[in-house]
């Protein structure tokens, strides 16, 4: 075994690699990006190298700096994680050629299954069925179409070099064939600089289940079973699982063992998942199950593999890297229980899925321990908008499915997470949903629940009436019965917006005990001061304040502390989601409290900039 390990990613990746490493008494080494000088990995590791500015392209996904950073530090080994560098042939090959010990397959292997053209050839010679379409050399719009008619709509076009849900479009009509297959080569060509596409029959009843495979150098190649992933939001994994449900011994061991040939066909070592889209029409059958990619690298979801087998697939990955075999045979390995994982995300489910930026004033996901929590970050911790937008995977193992489901959504529903937004409530509608619950999940599910999904945008009357007694200092229980006849009314801030509560009150109103709230259920969190007519409150913003509407970057501030501004005069440029939105002036009056800086990012709901009338300043 070797000593030391670079781990050449971010995040809970990370965080997950070290804490093997640190296991097994490997020295571990992280790399960061300037956003990432105060993140969790940085801390945990051994050492910590910067390797550059924010931009992934300018750290993480800059091969060269992560070499240097393994020179300097003396690392032997380097683990990529996912995403970012860990499928990249040409970065295995420069560690292998650097002399460091490469934590993934050969660069052989990676290059074979990286485009899904060349993949899915690889395995028809291999004799594993793969999803019907057109995988040929002509890419002109004429023969694209004609081979989408014979394969029969609907059909998906997918850009060969695609990943991470992008770059695909269902087509259920040969009229709109035209403008998706140019809408898909813009985003093909934008997102992974490869325009060529293929077309594959667009699957009905679609369930995603992926066989996760382990290689080791003296030959040996197997499987940890299946796992589901087919509750997505375009195309994207949300909710995983292991077992799949409903599946067969004879399709698990049909589907298993398709993936098994599919890694031997390109002489497999280590970590690596087979996709499969399976017809589900009519439950799961050995002959509506079809290959559709390979991912050469550790999947997000692997803990949910982990929990039902026992293995932690990160030692395993180092131990076959450093050359030993897999510690034991394909009949050592048994199913154990139920696990599901939920990803986490720093996104608005009300806006759209927005992601969200901010400090986690709040972070606590529970210390339940029959909960898994891969998490990178912690209380204090700020969301950046620089990466990927998932801070945490939560993973429930239990011995029936609908237990792991019931603590899965136990845990996620009692989380506290404030002010950055999560999609906590999200998931825990999810897993409630009736079809969920009774396994009938396909990748439609979201899609087709939209909104039966959304968590409230308001606070329940219990969350109401908790707040007000906590903010006027009385038993929430006892004093306070909401849409009884009011005889007392209450104005709070509902995260900066002044809401009233009207209650009954028996007695005196006690002095106040507290400015502030925070009342969480359901998985979100809503925040509560006490109301003042004068302007602002504590954390809050009363009339004239301009509040970010959203996440974003300040791109222009036009006034100054102090100026007459007339009312619809612009005050302050916010650019979010690629777009700006001019903030301006709600009355005529004077700037005061200017907080908003150019270039500086904000959270939702922070107070930027306060105009007050003229008389007032
Ligand atoms: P998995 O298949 O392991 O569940 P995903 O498909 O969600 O993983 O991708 C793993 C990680 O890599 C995610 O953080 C995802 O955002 C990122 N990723 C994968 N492929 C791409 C890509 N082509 N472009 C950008 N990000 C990608
Ligand atoms: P990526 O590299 O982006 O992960 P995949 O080929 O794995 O691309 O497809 C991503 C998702 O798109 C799948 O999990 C599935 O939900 C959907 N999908 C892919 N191919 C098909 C198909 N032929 N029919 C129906 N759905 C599909
Ligand atoms: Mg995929």
């Amino acid at each position: 075994m070797f000593d030391s390990l670079l781990i050449a990613n971010r995040g809970e990746i990370a965080c997950r690699i070290i804490r093997t490493a640190r296991e097994m008494g490997l020295r571990t080494v992280a790399v960061y990006s300037e956003a990432d000088a105060r993140a969790l990995h940085v801390r945990m590791a051994d050492e910590a190298i910067l390797i550059g500015p924010a931009p992934a392209r300018e750290s993480y996904l800059d091969a060269a700096r992560i070499l240097d950073a393994a020179r300097e530090s003396g690392a032997e080994a380097i683990h990529p994680g996912y995403g970012f560098l860990s499928e990249n042939a040409e970065f295995a090959e420069s560690v292998i050629a650097a002399g460091l010990i490469w934590v993934g397959p050969n660069p052989d292997s990676i290059r074979a299954m990286g485009l899904k053209d060349a993949a899915k050839t690889r395995m028809i010679a291999a004799g594993v069925p793969v999803t019907p379409g057109y995988l040929g050399e002509d890419q002109s719009p004429d023969r694209l179409a004609a081979e989408a008619d014979a394969v029969g709509y609907p059909v998906l076009i997918k850009a060969v070099a695609g990943g991470g849900g992008k770059g695909m479009r269902r087509v259920d009509d040969p009229a709109a064939f035209a403008e998706a297959l140019a809408s898909c080569r813009r985003e093909a060509a934008a997102s992974f600089g490869d325009d060529r596409v293929l077309i594959e029959k667009y699957i009905l009843s679609p369930r995603h289940i992926e066989v996760q495979v382990f290689g080791d150098r003296h030959g040996q190649v197997l499987h940890l079973f299946e796992r589901d992933c087919s509750l997505q939001r375009r195309h994207q994994k949300v909710i995983e699982e292991a077992p799949a449900p409903g599946m067969d011994d004879a399709t698990r061991d049909a589907v298993c063992g398709a993936a098994v040939r599919a890694a031997q066909a390109v002489d497999y070592v280590g970590a690596g998942t087979i996709e499969f889209i399976a017809d589900a029409s009519e439950g799961l059958r050995a002959d509506r199950v079809w290959f559709m990619e390979m991912n050469t690298r550790l999947q997000v979801e692997h803990p949910v593999t982990e929990a039902i087998t026992g293995v932690d697939l990160v030692e395993w990955q180092l131990r076959v890297a450093a050359g030993e075999p897999l510690p034991i045979t394909q009949g050592d390995l048994t199913i154990d229980g139920h696990a599901i994982e939920a990803r986490l995300y720093a996104e608005d489910p009300a806006k759209g899925f927005l992601p969200a930026i901010g400090t986690l004033e709040v972070f606590d996901l529970g210390d339940d321990p029959a909960i898994r929590i891969d998490t990178g970050v912690e209380e204090g911790a700020e969301i950046t908008p620089w990466y990927d937008p998932m801070i945490a995977k939560v993973i429930a193992h239990a011995d029936t499915r609908e237990a792991a489901r019931e603590a899965l959504a136990d845990a996620l529903d009692e989380t506290v997470i404030w002010p950055v937004r999560t999609n906590a409530g999200f998931l825990v509608e999810a897993l409630d949903h009736p079809d969920f619950a009774s396994g009938q999940v396909d990748t439609g599910l979201i899609a087709r629940e939209g909104e039966a999904l959304m968590p409230p945008t308001e606070p329940s009357e219990e969350a109401l009436a908790e707040a007000a007694a906590a903010l006027i200092g009385q038993d929430a229980l006892s004093g306070f019965r909401l849409n009884a006849a009011p005889r007392r009314s209450a104005r709070f801030l509902l995260d900066g917006r002044a809401i009233t509560v009207d209650f009954a009150h028996a007695g005196d109103v006690p002095p106040s005990p507290t400015d502030a709230v925070l009342i969480s259920e359901g998985g979100q969190s809503w925040s509560f001061t006490r109301w003042r007519a004068d302007g602002l409150a504590a954390g809050g913003a009363g009339d004239g304040a301009i509040l970010s509407p959203m996440p974003g970057r300040i791109i222009a501030v036009a006034v100054t502390e102090g100026q007459a501004v007339n009312a619809g005069q612009p005050l302050v440029t916010l650019e979010a989601m690629k777009m700006e939105h001019v903030l301006t002036a709600p009355f005529d009056g004077v700037v005061a409290d200017l907080k908003a800086e150019t270039g500086g990012q904000v959270a939702e709901g922070i107070a930027l900039v306060r105009i007050v009338a003229k008389d007032a300043a």
